[in-house]
Order: C-alpha cells, then sequence, then structure tokens
C-alpha cells in the first residue's frame, strides 16, 4: 500500500491529454528537501530566503548563505532551484534590521524596494549565490524552466526597478565569474501583472505570488482574520490578472509559474494550468493531491473551465465550477 502511493507521488502532473505542469515544493532549507522530493516535488519553485534572517534574530553573513545555498543545490542533485531574496516588510519584519516604523508596512519599503535602497543586505545575497552557481551549476545544465538555480526578485512594481536588478546582478556575476542564471521576478502587485506584456522583455520568468497579488487587487490585509473568508484568490479579478500575466509572458515566451496557496488547492491548480501557467510550486503536504488531480483532467477542458471561472461574477461563483465542489461540502 505504501508502495502504491509512493509510486502515485512521483509520477508526473501530466494531463490525460499529455500536457505536463511542472511541480516545485516551497522549501526554505535544505534539510527540508529529502521530504519534499519524496512527496513528490520536482525541484523547489519557492526558496524564501528571508527565513534565514528571521529565524536566526541577526543577518547571515555571505559565507553562511553561501552554505545555505550550496547545501540547497547539493540536496536537489540538479533539480531546479528557485532562490527567492530578501523579502523583507509587510508581515515580515525583521527587527535586528532597525528599518525605519512605516504607517502601511505592506505598502512601504519591502522586497525589491528595499533590497535596492540597501546593498549592504542584497550585494552579499547576491555574491552568495553566485558563488553556489559558479561551483555547483555545471557549464552544460540545461537553461530556462530546468535550470539548476534561478534567481527570483520580490514585490517588483515596474520596469527601472527590474532594470536596476539586473545590472546589479550581471555586474557580481561577472566579478564572481558564475555562469548565467535565469532571473525571474514575482508578479504579486497588479501594477506588474497589468504589465507583464513589458516586464517580460526584461526578465528570464514570472513566479506569481498569489498570496499578495489577491491582498493587493482585493485592498484586504492578509493578515486581517475578520476578511479573511473573503480575501480568496479564486476571485475573477485576480484571476484575470493571472490571466493577463500567462498572456503577457506568452508574448515574449517566458515561462509563468505560481508559488502562493492557490497552487496547492486542487481546483485552484487546476484553473492555474487552465489559465496557461507552467509551473506550481507548494507546501509539500499539498503535492500529492495536486498532481492526483492534473493527472485526472484534460488541458483542453481545463482552458475552457479557466475561460469560465473569469467571467463569473464573484469567487463563490467560481467555486461553484468545482466539479468536486458537491462532495467536498457533504
Ligand atoms: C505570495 O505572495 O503569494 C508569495 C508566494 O510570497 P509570500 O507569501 O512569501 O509573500
Ligand atoms: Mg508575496
Amino acid at each position: 500500500q505504501a508502495e502504491t502511493e509512493a509510486r502515485e507521488r512521483a509520477k508526473p502532473a501530466q494531463t490525460r491529454d499529455g500536457h505536463r505542469i511542472a511541480i516545485g515544493a516551497n522549501v526554505n532549507n535544505p534539510e527540508q528537501v529529502p521530504m519534499a522530493l519524496d512527496q513528490g516535488a520536482e525541484g523547489v519553485g519557492l526558496m524564501r530566503t528571508e527565513f534565514l534572517f528571521l529565524e536566526r534574530g541577526d543577518t547571515p553573513s555571505e559565507d553562511d548563505q553561501y552554505g545555505t545555498y550550496s547545501g540547497m543545490l547539493t540536496a536537489l542533485a540538479g533539480r531546479p532551484l528557485i532562490v527567492r531574496t530578501l523579502d523583507i516588510g509587510g508581515d515580515k519584519q525583521a527587527a535586528h534590521l532597525h528599518l525605519p516604523k512605516e504607517e502601511n508596512p505592506f505598502l512601504g519599503v519591502r522586497g525589491a524596494r528595499l533590497l535596492l535602497r540597501r546593498p549592504d543586505l542584497m550585494e552579499p545575497q547576491l555574491r552568495a549565490l553566485y558563488r553556489a552557481a559558479k561551483d555547483h551549476v555545471p557549464a552544460d545544465a540545461p537553461r530556462g524552466k530546468d535550470a539548476p538555480l534561478s534567481i527570483m526578485m520580490p514585490m517588483i512594481t515596474s520596469v527601472p526597478e527590474v532594470l536596476r536588478l539586473r545590472e546589479i546582478c550581471e555586474g557580481i556575476r561577472d566579478e564572481i565569474g558564475a555562469p548565467e542564471v535565469p532571473l525571474g521576478i514575482m508578479i504579486e502587485v497588479p501594477a506588474a501583472a497589468i504589465q507583464a506584456d513589458v516586464l517580460a522583455r526584461h526578465c528570464d520568468f514570472f513566479s506569481i505570488g498569489t498570496n499578495d497579488l489577491t491582498q493587493y487587487t482585493l485592498a484586504i490585509d492578509r493578515q486581517n482574520t475578520d476578511l479573511a473568508p473573503e480575501a480568496d484568490s479564486l476571485h475573477p479579478a485576480v484571476l484575470r490578472l493571472i490571466r493577463l500575466t500567462c498572456e503577457g509572458a506568452a508574448r515574449h515566451g517566458r515561462f509563468v509559474g505560481v508559488c502562493g496557496g492557490i497552487a496547492g488547492d486542487p481546483f485552484g491548480a487546476s484553473l492555474l494550468a487552465g489559465l496557461g501557467v507552467h509551473e506550481l510550486s507548494m507546501t509539500p503536504r499539498d503535492l500529492p493531491g495536486v498532481k492526483a488531480r492534473l493527472r485526472a483532467c484534460d488541458m483542453a477542458e481545463l482552458k475552457a473551465l479557466a475561460m469560465d471561472a473569469c467571467a463569473q461574477e464573484d469567487a463563490a461563483a467560481v467555486r461553484a465550477l468545482d466539479p468536486a465542489a458537491d462532495s467536498a461540502a457533504d
């Protein structure tokens, strides 16, 4: 029985009509990698590096970070790893950084905005990443979606931010003599989704952060428990922004992942696949359910379902389209 389940978890998320969705895990340290692989992950679609800073209560040195990123690459043995640079601010506050207090931290100096203002935080992190690439990524490693290491920037809202970040990355890569590392951006602000076709010119891939995209689209603080039932990532307004993101990426041949919570919901995952998302990354425990659901679907049907979902009036109407909704409610 256990063996049959393990075999099921290891199967790819390939729809009945042969479309394969890449499946990653959201994992923050090398110790969690074996468990994620056992649950059926094909790689790590989101490593949230702020946890390196938050868990220990001080700033990890470049060497400490190099050790952690090398550990991740070794544990993954060539499978894809997407490392997100520091996303401090909003719900992730680090007292030891002594950042100025803000009235609205979610609308303040967060993610990429902080990175650009604090080279003392960004540069050691990028050096650690490119050193890890130099030591662990072979010259003939695959590129694109299958690259063993990719770097991703959080909370992007504008083209100049991306251009500046790319320039800084390239400068450090040159200095270290590291191989090329794909550079992607998080799409988690409506401005980025709306301008996805423009942003796609300047980066290698997108990963949609549906937790923040939902918060910023619906104007609902993601931590407000009173409003939690309304903060549904399957709201048609959020789905339309995801569709726009996929269309913008497709124009430039970029791939799109989703690493927010809705990627781990079987119905959400099937809608995302129908909207044109290529990769889903989630908490390891959600992996088996999502893979099983996608394997039971036809991409042609998922595309129609996704278009139907975008045309609904509200999130409840979208959820009612779930063929499994009736049995789930029993
Ligand atoms: C998101 O916003 O969906 C996301 C994946 O990033 P985080 O939850 O770390 O803000
Ligand atoms: Mg986010």
